[in-house]
């Protein structure tokens, strides 16, 4: 059996990445990568957002299975967990945030949360501590079992908080025409290792406020400042990159290299103003908030490898599991193995259908036709579905919108109005919506956080922007 290194980086677009055709070179050890790797160019997100994200890489169910939104509810096992146990993989985590232990604890081995160990929320070397961890663990082992590390990195999740020699790295607009409230609020500098708080004081407490007026357009942002925002986004991948780059170069001098499947992802997106918004986790499903990186590098096997067929994460660890020598998955997992067919360029000659639940929206993907539909998540408290339409309402949303992403990759042109395709493709995806029934044995219903937990849970969501 075979090793895994299972690196997730948080809010990075595939199409900021050189191998992904980005002008810039954010990217360039994940570029050199690529080169040795098999590349999922159409690899997706079940969500906009990072708790149902997550949730979908460990357990390999879409959101309506697992129920999983907010990082409050505990994974009690998992198929993908109690496969890796039969085959005695030794499991290790080295994670950004906190409210990872919700999703882990109970179905992974040793976690190690670096901002309680050897940094702090938003410090400027919150992505090299990750590294450092990781390093450190590579150096350490000496098992005889296979193992599998998972690694999170924060990526380009906002607010913009690097080491000094990336800080400045993509600048090109004019300081004097940037917009200092912005500044102030994504890029702040004076964040030190946080003192014990106050109930209910906020880290960050403007964020979320500024990115929801800018979304309703209540709060304008000039072209200067939105592009300041990009070249803040960018150097934070290319930090990513070195230090991603880092755990390789480790890994490459252990015994056990030969032998590891390296694969990089990410959990969603970001959205820059393509359709109009920055950010994730609001209404948009669209491909810059939904697409994710997939590279998988298998150093027995290193010819550039383009495979063009729809993915879904949920068959993200199945795959690497089948890669790394298991042979038989649990049965519920092993129509999701995409590997069977790596070695050949695939096509879009057979339709896979992959779908996406976000909050406010749900997206279903066959062959090069996606359509996306207004459709408040069940999930969310009755209070928040009502909420929901009305944000739909508000900010004119309600629309369907179907794309031919073979000829409209950044789908500007809907074709709801005149194509055959809306009906079936929009019956498909309700069928998906009505399985509302959760795994029951995949959450644990009993799980109650202590009062103290809920706080931190929340304050740190809300910092991030998700409450
Ligand atoms: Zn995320």
């Amino acid at each position: 059996m075979r090793s895994i290194v299972f690196i997730v980086v948080d809010t990075l677009r595939a199409d900021h990445l050189g191998c992904y055709g980005y002008h810039r070179s954010t990217s360039p050890f994940l570029d050199t990568l690529a080169e040795q790797s098999s590349v999922l160019d159409a690899c997706y997100s079940t969500s906009n957002f990072t708790a149902p994200a997550f949730t979908s890489l460990f357990t390999s169910t879409y959101p309506y299975y697992h129920g999983n939104f907010f990082f409050n509810k505990q994974i009690a096992n998992s198929p993908i967990k109690e496969c890796l146990d039969a085959h005695r993989f030794d499991t290790h985590a080295i994670v950004t945030f906190g409210f990872f232990k919700n999703l882990l604890s109970r179905i992974w081995g040793g976690l190690e949360v670096v901002t309680e160990t050897r940094s702090f929320d938003f410090s400027k070397e919150l992505t090299g501590a990750v590294s450092d961890g990781a390093i450190e663990w590579l150096e350490r082992w000496d098992g005889d079992r296979p193992f599998c590390l998972f690694l999170h990195y924060r990526g380009g999740h906002a607010p913009y908080r690097l080491p000094a020699e990336y800080e400045t790295l993509f600048d090109s607009t004019d300081p004097d025409d940037i917009d200092q409230e912005i500044v102030e609020v994504f890029f702040p500098q004076h964040i030190e290792r946080p003192k014990p708080k106050k109930k209910g004081e906020r880290t960050f407490p403007r964020k979320h406020q500024l990115v929801n007026a800018m979304n309703t357009g209540r709060r304008k942002v000039n072209k200067a400042t939105r592009q300041w925002i990009i070249d803040k986004y960018d150097a934070s991948i290319k930090c990513t990159d070195d230090n991603v780059a880092r755990v390789f170069e480790s890994l490459k001098s252990h015994d056990r290299y030969r032998d590891t499947i390296f694969a990089v992802f990410s959990d969603h997106g970001e959205e820059l103003w393509d359709h109009g918004q920055f950010g994730h986790a609001d209404v948009h499903l669209y491909e810059e908030v939904i697409r994710t990186v997939g590279i998988i590098h298998d150093p027995l096997r290193t010819e550039a490898v383009r495979k063009a067929e729809p993915i879904s994460h949920i068959q993200v660890m199945p795959s690497l599991m089948r890669l790394a020598g298991v042979r038989a998955l649990p049965k519920q997992l092993v129509s999701f193995d995409f590997t069977t067919d790596m070695e050949r360029k695939s096509s879009i000659d057979q339709p896979n259908l992959v779908f996406c639940i976000g909050p406010h929206k749900a997206a279903v993907r066959q062959g090069n036709l996606k359509l996306i539909e207004a459709s408040p998540c069940h999930y969310l408290s009755k209070v928040k579905r009502l909420r929901s339409v009305l944000r739909i309402l508000w900010m004119g949303e309600l629309r369907r919108e179907l794309y031919d992403l073979g000829i409209d990759p950044r789908e500007k042109d809907n074709l709801a109005n005149q194509s055959t395709q809306l009906r079936p493709l929009s019956s498909l995806l309700k069928q998906h919506i009505r399985v509302t029934k959760r795994r029951s044995d995949i959450l644990d219903s009993g799980f109650k956080l202590s009062a103290a937990e809920q706080e931190k849970l929340e304050e740190e969501l809300r910092s991030l922007g998700y409450l």
